[in-house]
């Protein structure tokens, strides 16, 4: 049986926006090619709030998130993590030899300014990573009040992932001065999985032109030049079909409105979390709660799998917790075009399975 997605990403995606990806494929190498991707770039600009050049990857956002951290630090990178995303960022610099420190949040907390500003203040680092909405704690970050201590940090590259918010949490990149920022297409974008997008200011790419070894295929200056030099055209072949269903579903964002959608997002987590409340306890602190991702205290001890399994069987899929916090907790995805009524059918169910099976079958082995 087809089930409707609640997992963090990817999303369901809807019927027109996948017919897309059945047109006539066209050369990379045409006018055709590079009117489509400068105007998809166009219309993502405005997504991100930014000026700033806009990348398209045709690769998950780890990829972009690797290709960030390699072309931009020069020194050492200071990493910040509420979670397992958070940490990655951390990995990736140790298997490409780059210099790092990890700096975690309290469980369930968001980063503070103070933590910034104590790891900043010792002049050590020259880029720093924040996850903007952790997928794996269901914790946004403050970012306006991180912002203002990062600004007073102009040599200090901003790598921002944006994996799980853009599209669904407000995040204006140029008012809140970060340098690169990161998204896939098949969390809040709602597109299917398979490209990854960034947006990057002039400052990272001064940057990477003084880093001698940057990879290829995910270095950022060879993206940056080659898009400027070829009118958005990319280095290899993309991933056309996306770049046609891209197209068309971001028209369909705008149609319905930037802020009706984070306005929309949050209504939908209002939603989860109350119902959350009811049975179990939230795994975040309720003021840095994400609006896209709730991941939920697994009080009543069930087992999640089976619990999955019941849905299954009604046609709807939720996510365990994730690495460590699996079994301990569980997550609903709430992002992308998914509607209040959709929504409000997955409630409903839960509230059937959980009510409806003897209890002993849900005691977690
Ligand atoms: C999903 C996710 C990633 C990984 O993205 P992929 O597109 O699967 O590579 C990174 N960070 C966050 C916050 C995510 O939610």
């Amino acid at each position: 049986m087809q089930k409707k997605l609640f997992i963090p990403g990817p999303v369901d995606v809807r019927e027109d926006v996948l017919e897309q990806m059945t047109r006539p494929i066209i050369g990379h190498r045409t006018n055709a090619a590079s009117d489509l991707q400068r105007g998809i770039s166009e219309k993502l600009q405005k997504i991100f709030y930014t000026d700033n050049t806009i990348i398209l990857s045709t690769s998950s956002g780890t990829a972009l998130m690797e290709g960030a951290i390699r072309s931009f630090t020069k020194k050492r990178a200071a990493v910040f993590s509420n979670g397992y995303f958070g940490t990655l960022w951390y990995k990736m610099a140790l298997y490409n030899n780059i210099e790092a420190d990890l700096f975690k949040s309290e469980k369930g907390e968001a980063i503070t300014p103070d933590m910034v500003e104590k790891v900043l203040s010792t002049g050590k680092y020259d880029l720093i990573t924040i996850t903007h909405n952790e997928t794996t704690s269901g914790i946004t970050n403050p970012m306006e009040e991180l912002s203002s201590v990062i600004q007073n940090y102009p040599d200090v590259i901003w790598c921002v992932d944006g994996v799980s918010s853009i599209g669904g949490i407000k995040l204006e990149i140029d008012k809140l001065g970060v340098d690169v920022c990161i998204v896939s297409s098949q969390k809040c974008l709602g597109l299917p999985p398979g490209m990854a997008i960034a947006s990057v200011s002039e400052k990272a790419i001064e940057r990477a032109r003084q880093i001698e070894f940057r990879g290829y295929y995910l270095d950022f200056l060879e993206l940056y030049e080659t898009i400027k030099r070829t009118d958005y055209q990319y280095i290899s072949t993309p991933a056309i079909p996306m770049m046609f269903a891209m197209d068309y579903q971001l028209d369909k964002i705008f149609s319905e409105g930037l802020e009706n959608r984070f306005k929309r997002h949050e209504q939908l987590a209002d939603m989860v979390r109350s119902w959350a409340k009811k049975h179990f306890k939230l795994y975040a602190k309720e003021s840095c709660a994400s609006n896209t991702v709730t991941t939920i205290k697994n009080t009543l001890g069930l087992n999640i799998d089976l619990l999955n399994q019941r849905l299954g069987e009604r046609g709807f899929q939720i996510s365990n917790g994730y690495e460590d916090l699996k079994d301990k907790t569980f997550r609903i995805g709430h992002m992308a075009d998914c509607t209040v009524e959709e929504l409000q059918e997955l409630l409903d169910t839960l509230d059937e399975v959980l009510g409806c099976d003897l209890r002993e079958e849900w005691l977690a082995i």
